[in-house]
């Protein structure tokens, strides 16, 4: 039997450089790995546990799937669609919840975070969160997760949950892994932190043109610090080279030779360092990787109905192994 992948993305703002360095470009090698049977999702239920709007929830959560299919996704690999449409993941949630404790999810850095961002909306959805993604998750029985650093919390008590509920009901959920991609923490362009589609100026969306991509870049914070020409992390000009470096894959390139060249240059004691010439080439770099999925996404706004019929047909298939947990676990806990 194939082993099972499952990853999603919220649908809070398109996708942008840290979720296609952190996570599909996971999805991708792994979709195209025949032993991996892959399920990837517009996560827009997980949407309503911060503040959003019902009027453009529906746009958003299409907007992923278009940025997805736009990136390399392929329905013909695997199965991509929206939580929504798959209602069995929040059922399983509410059951997942009953050998959670609550001290646990609220003791969360992720969730205390949240509560710093939105300190009025401190709702029981936004603490059953990671009950959610647990059942995304362990709903395929998947072993394997493409995604950031930053979810590393949320797979630990994704791991909890599938113990627990083993050792309670005599289920057999697996042990979840990360899978890690070279891109695992792409750093803020604005700063501490990672980038993030709910900080403002943190990001680079994947459809961003050359001349945003320029703008951006030039706004990356250089001054060295007291402690000399060091990459030390949280600073902008290790920012600067970490993004260089991913742009600059795979290491046997000539791209990758030119990284260590400026590198060295930067790091050298002699001579002054011009960052504009850095940051330049930097930023032609992203255009030229982002390029192709640019033009896929226009090509896919004007087919509509093809997007609609990859979530569709997502859902039928997705919700054919979903149901089957959820009975498995109904069963095992004497309901239904
Ligand atoms: P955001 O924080 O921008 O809202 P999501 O929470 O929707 O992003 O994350 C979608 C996926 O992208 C997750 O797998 C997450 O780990 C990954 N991801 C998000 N930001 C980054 C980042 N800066 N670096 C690496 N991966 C990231």
């Amino acid at each position: 039997m194939k082993k099972r992948v499952f990853s999603g993305t919220r649908a809070t703002g398109r996708l942008h450089l840290g979720n296609y360095l952190g996570a599909v470009k996971g999805y991708i090698a792994l979709q195209n790995d025949p032993s991996y049977e892959c399920v990837y999702m517009a996560v827009d239920v997980h949407t309503v546990t911060t503040p959003f709007d019902p009027k453009t929830l529906q746009t958003a959560t299409r907007d992923i799937i278009m940025d997805y299919l736009a990136a390399g996704l392929d329905p013909g690999k695997a199965i991509i669609t929206k939580q929504s449409l798959v209602p069995e993941h929040t059922e399983l949630a509410f059951l997942f919840s009953s050998v959670m404790n609550v001290a646990r999810l609220q003791d969360l850095p992720t969730f205390k975070e949240k509560i710093r961002q939105h300190p009025q909306s401190v709702t029981m959805a936004l603490l059953n969160y990671p009950m959610l993604m647990a059942a995304d998750i362990l709903i395929y029985k998947a072993g394997l997760v493409p995604c950031g650093l930053d979810q590393e919390p949320h797979l630990e008590i994704t791991r909890e949950v599938a113990r627990k509920m083993n050792q309670a009901f005599g289920t057999d959920f697996p042990e979840v892994q990360r899978f890690v991609t070279e891109g695992q923490y792409v750093p803020s362009l604005a700063g501490e932190g990672k980038m993030s589609k709910s900080v403002e100026g943190s990001f680079i969306n994947l459809t961003d043109d050359l001349d945003s991509i320029r703008k951006k870049i030039r706004q990356v914070q250089t001054e060295t610090t007291s402690s000399g020409k060091q990459l030390e992390k949280g600073t902008g000009i290790n920012t600067l080279f970490e993004l260089l470096r991913l742009f600059s894959q795979p290491e046997e390139s000539a791209k990758f030779k030119r990284y260590l060249e400026l590198r060295s240059q930067y790091l050298s004691p002699q001579g002054d360092f011009r960052f504009g010439l850095l940051k330049d080439e930097l930023s032609e770099l992203i255009y030229q990787e982002l390029k192709p999925i640019r033009e896929k996404r226009k090509e896919l706004e004007s087919k509509p109905e093809y997007v609609d019929q990859v979530i569709i047909v997502g859902a039928e298939k997705a919700r054919v192994i979903a149901s089957a947990t959820v009975a498995e676990v109904k069963q095992k806990m004497g309901l239904g």
